[in-house]
């Protein structure tokens, strides 16, 4: 167990470091500081960061594995901080209930299944409706998560995106991806820009664009993300590979 004192000093350090980095990037390209959302990802490391992060202002984390966010977001409200929780992960359907009762945005759906059974967990478990992202897939990796065009029609983009769209217990807020590794992360982060602008067509309020991490925030900004997940630079190199 770190010391407290010292890990909020090490938080405050590093959430300044990963600010400047967004609005230098902003800057760069002209774009309004307050177009872009740090979610901090903050999955492996203690509710306690949660705590510190919120107490410097962070309102908006990230976490990808439900087995480790529910409890964490029940230790974070049982704290009596309020902070917005975003499920950026792979999610199965068997556990759409549990995220319906907790996350405020699901990055992740990337199957007209996995939209059904959110659907219908968020109609009987939430009162207000869900806000989702469909998670896009720039390369069309079948291995990998994340809808494509022109894919098979349970992870067809826009079969993904009109499934979520008819629910009354959805809201389609727009698209999410990770740049595939071995990809120039601009040119990943330019293809989603074209997909979320083909998107706001046919879906007004999908306005979300969810790209950039540590390594690529900066590209991610340029490109037009409205909300950028930083786990590593802020909370620090994770312990296992996830
Ligand atoms: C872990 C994770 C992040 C944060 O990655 P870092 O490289 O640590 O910033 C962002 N998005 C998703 C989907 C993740 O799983």
């Amino acid at each position: 167990m770190p010391d407290q004192d010292e890990r909020r000093a090490e938080l405050a350090a590093s959430l300044a470091r990963v600010r400047r980095r967004i609005a230098d990037a902003c800057a760069a390209v002209g774009r309004p500081r307050d177009e872009v959302t740090l979610v901090a990802v903050t999955k492996t490391y203690p509710a306690t960061d949660v705590l510190h992060l919120a107490g410097l202002g962070v309102g908006d984390v990230g976490e990808n594995r439900d087995q480790e966010a529910a409890p964490k977001a029940a230790q974070v409200r049982a704290a009596g901080t309020e902070v917005r929780w975003h499920f950026v992960g792979q999610l199965q359907r068997n556990k759409a209930r549990s995220v319906a009762t907790y996350a405020d945005l699901v990055h992740s759906v990337d199957s007209v299944r996995l939209a059904g059974a959110l659907a219908e967990a968020a109609a009987r478990h939430r009162e207000s409706p869900l806000d989702v992202l469909v998670q896009v897939s720039i390369d069309g990796d079948p291995a990998r998560g994340g809808a494509r065009l022109g894919g098979p029609p349970d992870t067809d983009l826009d079969q993904v995106a009109e499934a979520i769209a008819v629910t009354q217990s959805l809201r389609l807020r727009g698209v999410m991806t990770v740049a595939p590794v071995d990809w120039d992360p601009g040119a990943a982060f330019e293809r989603l820009a074209g997909i979320a602008d083909r998107m706001r067509v046919n879906y007004p309020t999908a306005t979300v664009v969810s790209a950039g991490m540590s390594a690529d925030v900066e590209s991610a900004v340029e490109y037009g993300a409205t909300h950028v997940r930083i786990g590593s630079a802020l909370l620090g190199n994770r312990a296992s590979l996830r």
